[in-house]
């Protein structure tokens, strides 16, 4: 039966036609022939009810937690990840987008983990993995004296299965693979897309301290086989840092994740391996962590930062991701352990870009910059104190004590901050994703099964009006060409304010997550965008830049070097 859409009816909601596009498709309620049977408002309630119903367990007063949340989450101020807008209320009841899942060096170790990772992706959430456990290709078998096949086999059998499950669920599964730098399949590791496939997987590779001083003194790094901890031979580490920046160059892969200052700054004891599929989460093996974003497009006000505003709608986030920890049910029980044993919660932002442009400042500014670390040592600052009230009310987190949070009198969560890229909230909220630069100032997006969407900036819209410039000729130029900066007859302060990803130098991009992750536990989603006339060297000083910086990981993405979901101007 065709499904019979009513949405709208009895929402007051403004929201674009592209997020009633996106909810339609995948968040709304269906019954069990399939139809949507509730509207945006409704989801919101059902989300408010289910997160606040466990505020009863802590004596709190759950109906005023479910307005709170409702009128947070109607007013578009914050989202939670996908998950708890699919999921809460619901008899999956998965709320979470992240997740790390352990892979141990043998066959019944491989193969629990690509079961654990099936329950995760039927229930919505993403996957990281790491591969460096696993002894390389050629290592003996004792068990059957045959020879190993090395991770990158293994790693094919994760991404068939992606694949398979992907058929049944609401959201194609995602994966992050990382592999150590110093692991000896490392180079079949960076070229594993070459052979086709693999299209499941975001890879990463995980860089050490040694590997980055090495690099400085041109020396090289040893190749340990995991399973005895011998060195099997060495390689030049620039070797191989060009080897990976030439992948990435050429399709956006692989990334890399700092891993031993990941380590450094984790505050409970364990060892990080891995990251969620986007990056923004190091999770400990069996970590989930469910994720959230402030509006900060909704946090200006008259053209000033609302610092009050976004100071309610923090505390009431930590609030809300918190209680989502306890309403959450786990796909597995060392999964609920494990979460429950640090309670991490991520809250990011979501419309930075936009937030700067109703400031009147430039992404490519100093101040734009100042504006970033200023934000995010308020929001951290907040969270944490928000958290720490919730630990005395509810009790902090169960390894507090043997962390290094334990300076504050109680702590609820051992992590609260964590940059999101929120590509498909924001577009619900119908703001800039994350902490990146308008990607066009009209483009147009691919979403699932083929369908096109046309987006452009209302914030552009609006001012071009106001200016008397805005024509029929010029809106389809800007749509044409998705960025302004050559067409004539735009004023340079409009000019100015509108820079689109592209526009953007390299550096830019790295300066601004750096200013984020500065004040961020976690880590930040970023992409930095190379134009498609950069060098592998490009590649490489933003790898330097990145490092000396802080940032815990960096992805690029030159333009044009994959298929992408975004295209600047008309398609063919
Ligand atoms: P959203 O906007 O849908 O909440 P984000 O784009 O912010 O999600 O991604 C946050 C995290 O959610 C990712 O890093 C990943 O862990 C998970 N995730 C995103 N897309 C998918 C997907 N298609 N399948 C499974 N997990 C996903």
């Amino acid at each position: 039966r065709e499904a019979k859409h009513y949405l709208g009816v009895a929402d007051d909601l403004k929201l674009s036609v592209n997020a009633i596009e996106v909810l339609k498709k995948r968040y709304l309620k269906r019954d069990e022939f399939g139809n949507v049977v509730e509207t945006p408002g409704e989801m919101f309630e059902r989300v408010a009810s289910a997160v606040s119903a466990v505020e009863r367990r802590y004596e709190g007063d759950a109906d005023d937690a479910r307005k709170k949340f409702l009128s947070m989450m109607r007013s578009l101020s914050f989202l939670p990840n996908s998950p708890t807008l699919m999921n809460a209320g619901l008899p999956l009841g998965q709320l979470s987008a992240c997740f790390v899942v352990p892979v141990e060096d043998s066959i019944a170790g491989i193969f629990d983990a690509l079961k654990y990772m099936a329950l995760i992706h039927q229930s919505g959430g993403g996957t990281g993995f790491s591969f460096s456990r696993l002894r390389p290709k050629g290592d003996v078998v004792r068990s059957t004296g045959g020879i190993a096949s090395g991770p990158v086999s293994f790693m094919r059998i994760f991404d068939a299965a992606t694949d398979v499950i992907k058929q049944g669920g609401r959201r194609r599964g995602a994966n992050m693979g990382i592999l150590r730098v110093d692991h000896p399949d490392i180079t079949e590791f960076i070229a594993c897309k070459d052979r086709g496939g693999m299209d499941n997987f975001n890879i990463s590779v995980a860089i050490t301290e040694e590997f980055m001083r090495q690099c400085e003194r041109d020396g090289s790094v040893e190749l340990i086989n995991p399973r005895t901890g011998e060195a099997t031979g060495e390689m030049s580490a620039r070797d191989l840092m060009v080897m990976m920046a030439t992948y990435a160059w050429r399709r956006g892969d692989p990334g890399v994740v700092f891993i031993d200052r990941i380590n450094a700054l984790h505050p409970v004891p364990g060892i990080i391996e891995a990251t969620n599929p986007c990056g923004e989460q190091p999770l400990l093996p069996f970590e989930s962590c469910n994720l959230g974003s402030v509006n900060l497009s909704r946090m200006v006000e008259r053209g000033e930062i609302s610092w009050d505003r976004l100071e309610e709608t923090v505390r009431l986030a930590v609030r809300f991701l918190d209680d989502v920890i306890d309403a959450n049910r786990f796909p597995l029980k060392q999964i609920e352990d494990a979460t429950l044993r640090t309670r991490k919660i991520g809250l990011g932002v979501m419309g930075f870009a936009e937030m700067l442009i109703q400031l009147g400042v430039s992404y490519a500014s100093q101040d734009a910059l100042r504006i970033a670390e200023e934000l995010m040592a308020f929001i951290t600052k907040t969270a944490r104190e928000e958290s720490c009230a919730l630990g005395r009310e509810r009790g902090s987190f169960p390894l507090f004590e043997e962390s290094s949070l334990k300076k504050w009198d109680a702590m609820r969560n051992a992590t609260v901050t964590t940059i999101a890229p929120t590509g498909t909230i924001s577009i619900i909220a119908g703001t800039s994703s994350g902490i990146e630069p308008l990607f066009a100032v009209s483009f147009v997006r691919h979403v699932l099964e083929g369908a096109r969407l046309i987006e452009s900036s209302p914030l552009f819209e609006r001012m071009a009006s106001e200016r008397g410039i805005m024509t029929p000729a010029l809106r389809a130029e800007v749509a044409r060409r998705g960025s302004i900066q050559e067409i004539p007859g735009i004023p340079d302060d409009i000019k100015e304010l509108f820079l689109t990803a592209l526009d953007i130098s390299p550096e830019q991009h790295v300066r601004i997550q750096a200013a984020f992750q500065k004040h961020t536990d976690n880590a930040v989603s970023k992409t930095v965008n190379l134009p498609e006339k950069a060098s592998v060297s490009d590649v490489i000083k933003v790898y330097r830049l990145a490092y000396e910086l802080g940032c815990k990981g960096i992805t690029v993405y030159r333009y044009g070097s994959r298929e992408q979901v975004l295209y600047l101007g008309e398609p063919d």
